[in-house]
């Protein structure tokens, strides 16, 4: 009964990038997870996209359904984008992975009328800091005086529908926000004039609300993703799992659970794992792994649904004896090739890490 076993075994040992949105308060973050996920679940077949715990697997023929005639689905052997569905720069700051951001790469969401705000810069600072790679969302396209909406258009569409003025409009915005990332030692430029993605941030506009520019906003993500990181996203997919703790959280009927992104291996029911927790390792055997119910069964009394194993890039929610005092950040490994020390060392070491960068950042 398990459908999502594509999305989250990935394909041929590569797995799905994770994606996490950053951006001021109100400049769309939210708005553009849901208009992906509504458009994933329009254009594509019933039960192409995947609710995760904490996060939404779109597979890659659903991103080419949405992307239209940008992206050939034959160009690509990545399995799709895993989006973090909690957004903002706290929840990516304390979400790491080894040696970095749990996030492979991040969408920074700026609203053209508001520009640079106080969080879009502690965002940029953060995806600095971390190297993530990033695209720039210029959000918010429909509400510039006299536009003239595409619905779900890609942007090439929207630009030729608006008359001399309008585009200057968007044009002037654009260009101060150009300008704005320039002043934060970013060079950047509208995502098509990019050659060279390493050193260049993609602008790309859009509008969450109308849907107009999704299209390109999910193609330059593919594109980057495929071309920069696909050797980071070479795994062992049946190897021991490796995650972050997105969040710990009381369940009726499991107790302390944990709600995981798994970046690496996959986990099993029978599997030991060791947790990060307050001055402490906590070393458990899993009781359950949980996934949110499809859709289509919300109406049941359970919200989760139990399966035997997960492969990255994926969420799960864990149920474990013992998690009471673990904490959001952590890590959690899989016991299966090494010896329980070797594990909780690691684990210990990672620790440590994460205590030193919250020092850090005050
Ligand atoms: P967040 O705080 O960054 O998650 O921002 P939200 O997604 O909650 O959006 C803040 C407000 O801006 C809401 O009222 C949204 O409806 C609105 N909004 C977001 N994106 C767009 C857009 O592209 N166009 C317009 N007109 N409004 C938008």
């Amino acid at each position: 009964t398990d459908t999502n076993t594509d999305t989250r075994s990935g394909s041929g040992g590569l797995r799905t990038p994770i994606v996490a949105v950053l951006g001021h308060v109100d400049h769309g973050k939210t708005s553009l997870l849901d208009k992906i996920r509504g458009s994933a679940v329009t254009q594509g077949e019933s039960g192409a996209i995947t609710q995760h715990i904490g996060a939404t697997a779109v597979p890659l023929d659903v991103i080419s359904d949405i992307a239209g005639g940008l992206v050939d689905p034959d160009d690509f052997d990545l399995p799709g984008l895993l989006f973090i569905d909690t957004p903002g720069h706290h929840s990516f700051s304390t979400l790491r992975s080894r040696g970095g951001a749990l996030a492979d790469i991040a969408i920074l969401v700026v609203d053209v009328n508001d520009g640079f705000q106080p969080q879009t810069i502690e965002a940029l600072d953060i995806l600095k800091r971390t190297q993530t790679p990033f695209v720039v969302a210029a959000n918010k396209i429909d509400t510039v005086p006299g536009w003239n909406t595409q619905e779900d258009g890609p942007i090439q569409a929207s630009l030729d529908a608006q008359s001399d003025r309008t585009r200057e409009r968007l044009d002037e915005r654009i260009y101060s926000l150009i300008g704005e990332l320039s002043d934060n030692d970013i060079s950047s430029d509208m995502y098509w004039q990019v050659r060279d993605f390493q050193h260049n941030a993609g602008l790309v506009p859009l509008s969450a609300l109308t849907g107009e520019g999704i299209p390109d906003l999910l193609t330059v993500l593919m594109g980057l993703s495929q071309r920069y990181m696909k050797e980071e996203m070479e795994i062992d997919t049946t190897g021991p799992g490796s995650g972050t703790v997105l969040e710990v959280t009381e369940e009726r009927g499991f107790g302390t659970t944990l709600d995981v992104v798994l970046y690496d291996g996959t986990i099993r029911t029978d599997d030991t794992i060791v947790v990060g927790a307050t001055n402490r390792t906590i070393e458990t055997d899993v009781r359950a792994l949980l996934q949110p119910r499809a859709l289509s069964e919300i109406r049941t009394e359970k919200q989760f649904e139990r399966t035997d194993e997960v492969s990255a890039a994926a969420g799960v929610k864990i149920a474990a004896p013992d998690l009471d005092d673990a904490i959001a950040g952590a890590p959690v490994r899989v016991v299966r090739d090494q010896t329980l020390d070797a594990v909780t060392d690691d684990v210990e070491a990672e620790l440590a890490e994460i205590a030193v960068e919250t020092d850090e950042n005050g």
